[in-house]
């Protein structure tokens, strides 16, 4: 733990947008999930981008060019420190779905063939899914599950069944985007790892709540998005280890990634440098390297962890007093380590929830999450989803319960 004090109305002073009102109420922000807020230090590096030196980059040698260059290339620093990987295995994407259609289009097409399998979770987000059945319909290869058991969590017993030797990815989430457990990562890399098969992580949720390590985890390919960690949209990253990028060619062609160009053919450059095709999304890099910077100057990630967490107990406790609410989740792991809390309300559809509370000024989530085949499995079409971030407070979540108080009772 470090000594970071992490004052969290301090910290909401950051964030312009926690002032405004709904219907004049306050906004209550809880579908921090879906995307997070933005903090004047993200928004003014990238105003100051755009008023202050905007240039394309690695072309233009001006003054501005040169400066862009510069604060784009020390943002892939920033979040290459991040993760504890190299700036060289960072890729700048539009998000997490991008980087991941990315590996599929490129590795996985070029490498599997009929009898191969793909493994993925039954906790994948549509992203971690649709683009494997396009690889699987396109190559011939298999997918396969590792199931969620009884208890919410991944069923590892079968493991060794189910990651074979004709496994040749793993493409596995760090955290639901539904249930909001932690995924235990090292039994799925050692076993894949055991047998040769490659490791795509989608970090999506995870990296935004807790401090990720990919030399430690041994992933190949990481996936996430920067506007759910304080980032603004339309930027992402997909880690590629080092080791690993003469196997993977490049997933989109044009300007920037080409070292010489023919009217019939073409060349391009070395390493990573060959995977940025075209304008990259500049200011938004520069704003995701001011989002590390955040976290970096402001949050201990453990404390944010700590802080989510008793949010989610409040918020069970709160809900389950209330009744005739299901949690869909691990509750007791919820209390000790979640940042989401899923429910079905009895009776009452989830969208029906969310309007109602959107009318107090409170934003959530309700729907299938972007996970229609976990939804169905719980025996759901659609959940309420409470997803928090550091700025959240504990007031917030009794005036959210209050709300829900109210909905049973007048509904
Ligand atoms: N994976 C998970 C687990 C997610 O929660 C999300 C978004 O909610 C995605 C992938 C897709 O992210 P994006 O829409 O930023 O590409």
């Amino acid at each position: 733990m470090s000594d970071k004090f992490m004052d969290i109305n301090k910290l909401r002073e950051d964030f312009p947008i926690l002032k405004e009102k709904i219907n004049n109420y306050n906004l209550v922000y809880f579908d921090n999930a879906a995307t997070s807020q933005k903090p004047n230090q993200v928004l003014d590096a990238m105003l100051e981008f755009y008023t202050k030196y905007n240039s394309n980059i690695h072309r233009s040698a001006n003054a501005f060019g040169e400066k862009a260059t510069i604060a784009f290339e020390q943002a892939r620093v920033t979040i290459a420190k991040f993760i504890n990987a190299e700036p060289e295995e960072i890729i700048f994407t539009s998000g997490t779905t991008e980087s991941i259609n990315f590996v599929a289009f490129t590795w996985a097409l070029d490498n599997l063939k009929p009898a191969d399998e793909i493994v993925i979770s039954e906790l994948e987000h549509h992203s971690n899914m649709v683009p494997w059945q396009q690889v699987a319909i396109k190559t011939g290869a298999k997918i396969k599950l590792i199931p969620v058991g009884l208890d919410w969590e991944l069923d590892l017993s079968n493991l060794d069944d189910i990651i074979t030797k004709n496994t040749k990815i793993v493409a596995i989430t760090g955290a639901s985007n539904v249930l909001g457990t932690h995924v235990d990562l090292k039994p799925i890399v050692k076993r894949a790892k055991q047998v040769g098969a490659k490791v795509l992580v989608d970090a999506a949720q995870s990296v935004s709540h807790k401090k990720i390590d990919v030399k430690a985890i041994d992933c190949d390919f990481m996936a996430f998005s920067g506007h759910k960690m304080l980032a603004p949209t339309g930027v992402g990253i997909l880690f590629i280890k080092k080791d690993l990028q003469d196997q993977v060619k490049p997933y989109q062609f044009g300007g920037g990634m080409v070292f010489e160009v023919d009217y019939d053919k073409a060349s391009w450059l070395k390493n990573r440098q060959k995977y940025e095709a075209g304008t990259q999304p500049i200011a938004q890099a520069i704003g995701f390297g001011a989002a590390i910077d955040y976290f970096n100057n402001k949050i201990d990630m453990e404390q944010m962890a700590k802080h989510e967490a008793n949010l989610c107990k409040r918020a069970i406790d709160g809900l389950q007093a209330i009744g005739g609410i299901k949690i869909l989740g691990p509750i007791d792991r919820l209390k000790k380590t979640g940042h989401l809390v899923s429910f079905v309300v009895e009776g009452i559809h989830s969208h029906d929830v969310a309007a109602y509370l959107s009318d107090f000024g409170i934003c959530i989530r309700a729907g299938h999450n972007c996970a229609q085949p976990l939804a169905k499995k719980i025996g759901i079409d659609a959940a309420v989803r409470v997803s928090f971030y550091f700025y959240n407070t504990e007031d917030e979540v009794d005036y959210f319960l209050s709300k829900m108080g109210e909905i049973r009772n007048n509904f």
